[in-house]
């Protein structure tokens, strides 16, 4: 998954970036309305963290950029600003939650977990596929009541690919979430069919069935059947 991450306080910002990280998203990070506003235009994100206070202007005006680029990213706006009033236009303009700082890290992650549930419109903290679950939150994955050890990256392909189940997810796309828009695209294509090798391998080697479709030309799916 990716997140972008708005905030002009380098610590907090990169406490963001290290938590993110663990939480198995690949982030990148603005430090003004301006990279702000060029990122959300030419990416797509699955989360955004939104500072309101910014060098260049106020973060609320990122959510018109946001919504004019029709992405469906859950965001949660984190502000020292926690006026009700500014909460409400948070909310009015299409933030999914406003948590005001300072905030703890654990009650980010419910929220993070939060948003993301309803932005992929799953109920609990894991998808189920066939025989497979996927934890979306301690890195897990059953076969049956098999525990299967996976990469980190393995793992977060599982997860991008059972968050959108019954989709094909090009392998552009499933490349940008997984590595952000920093690896070079033909490098990044030949990432994604390793991996995907090697997930096949692991299912294969304890005759599990084979969750990933090929979608010849174009990506993969996995499909709730
Ligand atoms: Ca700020």
């Amino acid at each position: 998954m990716r997140a972008l991450v708005v905030e002009d306080e380098p610590l907090l910002r990169e406490s963001l970036d290290d938590h993110l990280f663990q939480q198995g998203f690949t982030t990148d990070l603005a430090i003004d309305k301006r990279e702000a506003e060029e990122l959300l235009i030419s990416q797509e994100y699955d989360l955004l963290l939104l500072d309101l206070s910014l060098p260049d202007g106020d973060g609320l005006d990122l959510l018109n950029t946001l919504k004019a680029t029709d992405a469906n990213t859950a965001t949660i706006i984190l502000s020292a600003r926690g006026e009700l009033e500014d909460r409400i236009l948070g909310l009015e303009r299409g933030s999914d939650d406003y948590l005001p700082k300072p905030f703890s890290m654990l009650e980010l992650t419910a929220r993070i977990h939060a948003v993301l549930r309803r932005r992929f419109k799953i109920q609990d903290n894991y998808v189920k596929i066939g025989e497979l679950t996927i934890y979306l939150d301690t890195n897990t994955i059953l076969y049956k009541d098999n525990n299967l050890e996976f990469t980190d990256t393995e793992y977060r392909i599982l997860r991008y690919l059972a968050l959108n189940k019954n989709k094909t997810v090009t392998r552009i796309t499933l490349s940008e979430h997984i590595w952000g828009d920093k690896v070079d695209d033909r490098f990044s294509l030949d990432f994604v069919n390793s991996h995907i090798k090697n997930i096949r391998r692991k299912f294969s080697s304890r005759n599990f069935t084979d969750p990933i479709k090929t979608v010849y030309g174009i990506g993969y799916r996995m499909e709730d059947v």
